[in-house]
């Protein structure tokens, strides 16, 4: 008989910050979470994981976890904080095996407990099993109610729990067939990754829009939200797991289970903006390149006569990098950024966000004073923070400040696993660009084009999602989850 276990180092503040809604405060956009595999028999797995989450803490600060599958069962040592604060050598000694995977969390679905951090794990007919994905449902009540009437206890609120008690509900034999059997039932946003006694396997929604790599470096394989990931554990980057796959990764070495489903890929183009890191890769394409072009087509669309042009750091960086080169206008760093702060969302108030920004971010007077800077951020959420860095540049002594942007206005609220406001809360929902500008107090704005965005990233339009630039869903949303986003533009009646 194998033992399932759970143990907790309560080191998290157990938050009870509620986000059950999915509505961000922060005037940024969020990435949900990351995960990692590794099958690699004789391996210190766990500590491979570590290593793999820490390359993709900036994908979720909130709870971290790792689950290990040995002879003995599964363990899953799992709590809210991050992968440094989650983890000590201690860890590693209990958590053995040949196989496992890994998460760090950023939710929207489900409050922020210490219940919802991520493995999920439970015992069906078929043995132990351990679940993390990223991604986000879009039926998780409808399936909780059909799984409760089934039969089904939940102990969190989040869908990750959903999918697990769906696969341990399915009468299949093996795990590949347990996912085939009931995962087309999910609707939504999934890269999940999965670990039983058959070994790691990895499986995508039909549409694709959240990303997820498999690697090797000899016999031992990996699964990743990010190629940085299989960088830092030493891996080569095989392929990208396809849209609705199936992929197990074992002792017969990769092999290719089906399809939940086939679709038209949609990749969320938010990971070649901001999301993901720029040293990874996504569609074959360097990350970093694809957000310097996309500085580069700004200077094209929007030129300015300017003394210098400065990043929002970080995320600014590439995209500035490639304006600067584009245009002959000097780069420079002009804001210095704290890189001890993390996430902003216990800040509950319109005004102390605002003070927030000097937190983060500070002027580097010597470098602004006096000259006509342009600013390169790589979106613009509620406004908020973008008008607060225009204050504080002139209040160095700026004499311009011309703000350019590499990414269309976001409008629509995305409902695929990312942290947004309501939709009149996202400043490009209610004004135009000219009244953007005036709210920032900017010079001048502009916003790269759609299609010079997608130009930079060098694939299609057709394969990526882009529903916050233009509202096109393509994974229908049901009505009660968009009025949840919707709401204040109906109180309102903007
Ligand atoms: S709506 Fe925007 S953020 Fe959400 S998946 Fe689509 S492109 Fe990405």
């Amino acid at each position: 008989m194998l033992n399932i276990n759970q143990f907790v180092t309560p080191v998290g503040d157990n938050r009870v910050v509620d986000e059950s809604n999915g509505i961000s405060e922060a005037d940024t956009l969020h990435e949900e979470c990351g995960v990692f595999g590794v099958y690699a028999p004789g391996e210190e797995v766990a500590r491979v994981t570590y290593f793999g989450l820490y390359a993709l803490q900036h994908r979720g600060q909130e709870s971290a976890g790792i689950a290990v599958c040995s002879d003995d069962g599964v363990l899953v040592v799992k709590d809210m904080g991050l992968v440094s604060q989650v983890f000590n050598e201690n860890s590693f000694v209990t958590l053995t095996g040949d196989c496992a995977i890994g998460h760090v969390r950023y939710s929207t679905t489900g409050s922020t407990h210490w219940e919802n951090a991520q493995p999920m794990y439970e015992v069906s007919g078929r043995g132990p099993l351990a679940l993390a994905h990223n991604g986000n449902l879009v039926n998780t009540e409808d399936l909780r109610d059909w799984l409760i009437s089934l039969g089904a206890t939940f102990s969190s609120t989040t869908d990750t729990e959903v999918m697990t008690a769906l696969l341990n509900n399915s009468p299949a034999g093996t795990t590949a067939e347990a996912i085939e059997e009931s995962f087309p039932r999910l609707r939504g946003v999934y890269s999940a990754v999965v670990l039983t006694e058959e070994g790691l396997f990895g499986v995508r929604d039909p549409h694709g829009v959240r990303p997820l790599c498999i690697g090797r470096k000899e016999d031992a394989w990996f699964l990743a939200s990010e190629t940085a990931a299989l960088d830092v554990v030493g891996a080569s980057f095989i392929r990208e797991v396809e849209p609705g796959e199936i992929v197990r990764l074992g002792p017969d070495g990769l092999t290719s289970h089906g399809y939940v489903a086939k679709s038209a890929p949609s990749l969320c183009i938010f990971e070649f903006i901001y999301f993901a890191r720029p040293d990874s890769r996504l569609y074959d394409r360097v990350l970093y390149d694809a957000r310097k072009e996309m500085g580069m087509h700004l200077a094209e669309e929007a030129p300015v006569e300017a003394d210098i042009v400065i990043p929002v750091p970080d995320s600014g960086i590439p995209a500035a990098i490639g304006f600067a080169e584009k245009s002959g206008i000097p780069y420079g760093e002009g804001l210095i950024k704290n890189r001890y702060i993390g996430r902003t969302f216990i800040q509950p108030t319109q005004s102390i966000r605002q003070l927030g920004v000097r937190l983060k971010l500070n002027p580097l007077t010597p470098a602004v004073a006096g000259k006509r800077l342009v600013v390169v951020d790589d979106s613009i959420v509620r406004g908020t923070t973008s008008r607060k860095i225009v204050e504080i540049l002139k209040e160095a002594g700026a004499s311009e400040v011309h703000m350019r942007v590499s990414s269309p206005p976001i409008c629509w609220p995305c409902f695929y696993g990312i942290d947004t406001a309501v939709r009149s809360e996202l400043i490009a929902s209610r004004l135009e660009v000219p009244e953007i500008r005036d709210f920032l107090g900017a010079d001048s704005l502009h916003y790269l084009g759609m299609e010079n965005l997608v130009r930079s990233c060098r694939a299609p339009k057709d394969r990526f999602c882009t529903a916050c630039f233009d509202g096109e869903y393509r994974i229908d949303v049901p009505d009660e989850m968009r009025m949840s986003k919707f709401r204040l533009e109906e109180k309102t009646g903007a």
